[in-house]
């Protein structure tokens, strides 16, 4: 069923497919091109967050079964049947894992909506389209790798190629399950290595169904594993295997610096860390659109509950037009975002993932208040909601950048506008923080946004737009909000290595 058709379905017609899935929930591990159960029998509770209901109680991989995985997946590796396999067959094989992707759309959108309580058509129209678009484009790139052979005396050849790395492990958090699991596995598959996938365990239902897709699709048994298990279990035994070339992490700047000190007590394995972010989104005195300019704002904040890495969290001001934004968002971003039944397609707000999330959130909320800021809108829990773990779009203006709203990262709808008064200070306070993931920028000066493009510490800046962008894009942070680059080529490029063949040649 494509995207087209998904976006027909009323709420009833959700709720009779969810309830449909419920009966047949996968539960085991995913490894070898088959389901089989953890070793030791162990398991966790799924729980949709919009109801507190418990899903399915899941295997959790123990570390036999880590092994067992990147054991699969090394085979699979070293019998050449994927990573030796001729680009264009490769190429084949992913376009139509893509293709059943799409196709199974209504499916894997009701997973993913039950396991971390997005709304329903946020998945249908944007995730999943994301999602095929990435296979899609990584799949293009496989036969656009090149090397290059160097300019070199008449005594010798040389040439650098670029080879593929071995056992890819993956690490992805629950705030987009699919499409973060994704932005690993489509480069690292498309490059010819093979995949050991640990989702989050808040979520852990859909990538189970993706790896099975791409078994559909012609993927050889072995090539992509997924196994389900706590972080502290299932991913540390992961990032600390010998035979794990790479660790490819997606999650907070805290378990980064884990994946790190892993990789050092292992095998020295390479990573790739996405971590978290506190961005700055800056409004200059000349913004040009001030309506635009707050749409984004509340849009950059609320979207996906606010559970975004690159959300656009600290809202920075010129004070010439801070009443004006002020009164703005409050007028146009208060019902914007009304939270409700992930599953009736009207809703645009979903729960935060768990009850900890939520209690988290509303804690922060409370520092908020306590250390000085004013809250003009939200700050609870929504009235006829309490049986999930919601919290309102909430909006605090006044907020100093020494506040912990702004400087710890939230991952929550709770936007904090902070005054200031010109460029340089603008750009001192986007740059106080640990984070450099994203940063937004509203000017009619190119001089200006220009000069402030080079000094805002972040990896992603968007001038007269937010968190904007398309394939072509790397997606990626500046200091703690880690390094890799996701998109792009430079993305698939980071799961090969570059080799060098020096060829000594018989001159005269
Ligand atoms: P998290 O760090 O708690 O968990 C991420 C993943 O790491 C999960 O699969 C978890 O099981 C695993 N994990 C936890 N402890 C581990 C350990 N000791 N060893 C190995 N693996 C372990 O993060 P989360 O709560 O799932 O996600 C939210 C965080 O992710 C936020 O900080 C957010 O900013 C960040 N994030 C970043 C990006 C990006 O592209 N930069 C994208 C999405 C989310």
């Amino acid at each position: 069923m494509s995207q087209n058709t998904a976006e027909s379905y009323d709420r009833d017609r959700w709720h009779g497919i969810a309830a449909d899935a419920k009966d047949h929930f996968e539960t085991r591990l995913f490894i070898g091109g088959e389901y089989s159960d953890s070793a030791d029998g162990g398991r966790f509770e799924t729980i949709n967050p919009a109801n507190g209901e418990i899903l399915a109680a899941m295997s959790q991989a123990a570390v036999a079964d880590v092994d067992r995985a990147v054991a699969s997946a090394r085979q699979a590796y070293r019998s050449g049947v994927w990573s030796r396999m001729a680009p264009r067959e490769r190429m084949a094989v992913m376009y139509r894992f893509a293709d059943l992707v799409e196709a199974h759309t209504v499916e894997l959108a009701v997973l993913e909506t039950l396991d971390m309580g997005k709304p329903i058509s946020v998945v249908v129209s944007e995730d999943l389209p994301a999602v095929v678009n990435t296979i899609r484009f990584m799949a293009e790139c496989i036969d656009k790798i090149e090397g290059a052979v160097t300019n070199t005396a008449d005594d010798a050849m040389h040439f650098t190629l670029r080879e593929s790395l071995g056992v890819v492990g993956a690490i992805s958090p629950w705030n987009y399950p699919l499409l973060m699991a994704t932005w690993k596995l489509a480069p690292a598959l498309a490059a010819g290595n093979t995949v050991v996938l640990k989702p989050a365990e808040q979520a852990p239902l859909s990538c189970l169904r993706l790896a099975e897709l791409f078994v559909e699709a012609g993927g050889p048994p072995g090539v992509f594993n997924v196994i389900n298990g706590v972080g502290e279990v299932t991913g540390k035994a992961l990032a600390l295997h010998n035979d794990v070339a790479k660790i490819s992490f997606t999650g907070s700047t805290e378990v980064g610096k884990l994946i790190l000190q892993y990789a050092g007590q292992s095998n020295m394995k390479r990573t790739g860390l996405e971590c978290g972010g506190k961005s700055p989104h800056i409004f200059m005195a000349d913004t040009p659109d001030l309506g635009a300019a707050v749409e984004a704002a509340y849009h950059g904040i609320f979207a996906n509950q606010g559970e975004v890495c690159s959300a656009g969290s600290r809202l920075l001001v010129d004070r010439s037009i801070y009443g004006e934004f002020v009164e703005r968002f409050v007028n146009e971003g208060k019902d914007a975002y009304v939270p409700g039944d992930p599953l009736d397609p009207a809703t645009n707000m979903g729960p935060l993932v768990t009850r900890e999330a939520q209690d988290r959130v509303l804690g922060l909320i409370g520092r908020g208040k306590a250390e000085g800021a004013t809250l003009h809108f939200g700050g609870g829990v929504p009235a006829g909601l309490e049986a999930g773990a919601y919290v309102s779009p909430t909006l605090f203006s006044d907020v100093d950048n020494s506040m912990t709203i702004a400087r710890q990262e939230i991952f929550g709808p709770v936007a904090s506008v902070i005054p200031f008064d010109g460029a340089d200070e603008a750009i001192a306070i986007a740059n106080d923080t640990i984070y450099g993931l994203g940063a937004g920028l509203w000017t009619r000066d190119i001089d200006q946004a220009f000069r402030m493009i080079k000094e805002i510490e972040a990896g992603m800046v968007w001038v007269n737009c937010y968190d904007s962008g398309d394939m072509t894009q790397p997606f990626g942070g500046y200091k703690q909000s880690g390094h890799a680059r996701d998109n792009c080529m430079e993305s698939m490029k980071s799961y090969t290595q570059l080799k060098s063949a020096w060829i000594k040649l018989t001159t005269g």
